[in-house]
C-alpha cells in the first residue's frame, strides 16, 4: 500500500508569506503504520508543552525525530512564528479519541492520525505567554493547509476536542494579539468554536481585494502634435456595452466584430456626457438604437 505525501507543503507555506525551515528528509517522513490513502481531512492544533528554552530547532528535533513514537507532528511553530515542515505523510500526533466530521467527511474514532495534517505550537500549556507573531503564523498556517488541501478554514479541531479525557491543548489564555481565545476551563482550554471563528475571519479577510479599474480620462490631442494624434485609446460610454476604438476626431465602433477580437476588450467608462456620445455614435457611423444597453 502507498501513501500520500504532502511534499509541497513548504511551497505552500512560503506562497503565502510563511517563514519555513525544511527539516532533514520531512519529503519522505511519516508513521510506520497506516498513513493518509487521500487528503487529510482537516488540521489539528497542538502545544508542545515544552520548556520556553526548548524553543526552536529543540523542539523541532524532539517532534521529529527525538521520540519513539516519532514524528510527532507534520509541522512545528515556535514562539517566533518561524514554521518547521517535519513530515509529509501520517505522523503519531493525536493518538485516540472521538469521531469528528470534517467538511470534506469523517474522521472515526481513534482515525485521527492518518486524516489530520497535525500543527505542534511551542507553549509550554501552563501560562506562558503566546506571542502574538507565533498566533498570526498559526492561523496562517492553519488557513493554508487547509485550503491546499480542498478543505475549509474551519476543518480543524483542537487536541482536547478530539481527545477531551486526557488533553488540554492548546491553551492557556495568556495569548497576544487581537484575538482572545474563549477557554473552556481550569486549564485555560481553547474552545475549538472560538478557533474557528478566527480561522473563518483571517480566511475572509486575507481575499484579495481586486484592483479599482483606473477611468480612462477624456482625450483631447493637440492636433499639431503628431505623436499625440497617433494615440488610440478603446472606451466604452457608461451604460452601454458598446466599444469604440477612438483615433483623433474619428470614433470606430467594433463591438459585435464578426472574428470576436474586440469581445473581451476591458470595458472602461470614457466619457458620459450624452452629447459626446452621440457624436461618437455618429462618427463611427452609428445610430443611437444600434447602442446595447448594458
Ligand atoms: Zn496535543
Amino acid at each position: 500500500m502507498s501513501y500520500i505525501l504532502l511534499q509541497d507543503m513548504a511551497d505552500w507555506l512560503r506562497a503565502d508569506g510563511l517563514e519555513v525551515i525544511e527539516y532533514s528528509g520531512w519529503k519522505t517522513r511519516a508513521r510506520g503504520s497506516s498513513g493518509y490513502t487521500s487528503n487529510p481531512l482537516c488540521v489539528m492544533w497542538h502545544h508542545t508543552a515544552s520548556n520556553s528554552s526548548w524553543d526552536g530547532q529543540k523542539d523541532a528535533d524532539y517532534c521529529t525525530v527525538g521520540d519513539t513514537n516519532s514524528p510527532l507532528a507534520n509541522l512545528y511553530i515556535n514562539r517566533a512564528g518561524i514554521v518547521w515542515v517535519c513530515a509529509a505523510g501520517a505522523t503519531n500526533t493525536n493518538g485516540s479519541g472521538n469521531s469528528i466530521q470534517f467538511s470534506r467527511g469523517t474522521v472515526p474514532v481513534d482515525g485521527m492520525n492518518s486524516r489530520a495534517v497535525g500543527i505542534e505550537c511551542g507553549n509550554n500549556g501552563v501560562g506562558e505567554r503566546w506571542p502574538q507573531s507565533q498566533i498570526d503564523a498559526m492561523f496562517a498556517t492553519s488557513n493554508c493547509i487547509n485550503r491546499n488541501l480542498g478543505n475549509l478554514p474551519s476543518d480543524v479541531s483542537s487536541h482536547q476536542f478530539y481527545a477531551p479525557s486526557r488533553k488540554i491543548d492548546p491553551a492557556t489564555g495568556n495569548v497576544e494579539g487581537p484575538w482572545v481565545p474563549r477557554t473552556l476551563n481550569s486549564s485555560g482550554t481553547w474552545d475549538r468554536n472560538s478557533i474557528i471563528e478566527e480561522c473563518n475571519n483571517r480566511a475572509n479577510n486575507s481575499i484579495p481585494i481586486p484592483p479599482t479599474p483606473t477611468p480612462i480620462p477624456p482625450y483631447n490631442p493637440d492636433p499639431d502634435d503628431e505623436d499625440e494624434m497617433a494615440v488610440q485609446l478603446r472606451v466604452r460610454f457608461e451604460g452601454y456595452k458598446n466599444v469604440f476604438l477612438y483615433e483623433y476626431n474619428t470614433f470606430t465602433h467594433l463591438t459585435g466584430r464578426s472574428d470576436g477580437k474586440y469581445q473581451n476588450v476591458p470595458l472602461e467608462v470614457w466619457d458620459a456626457h450624452p452629447q459626446g456620445m452621440k457624436g461618437a455614435i455618429a462618427k463611427a457611423g452609428l445610430e443611437m438604437e444600434d447602442m446595447i444597453p448594458e
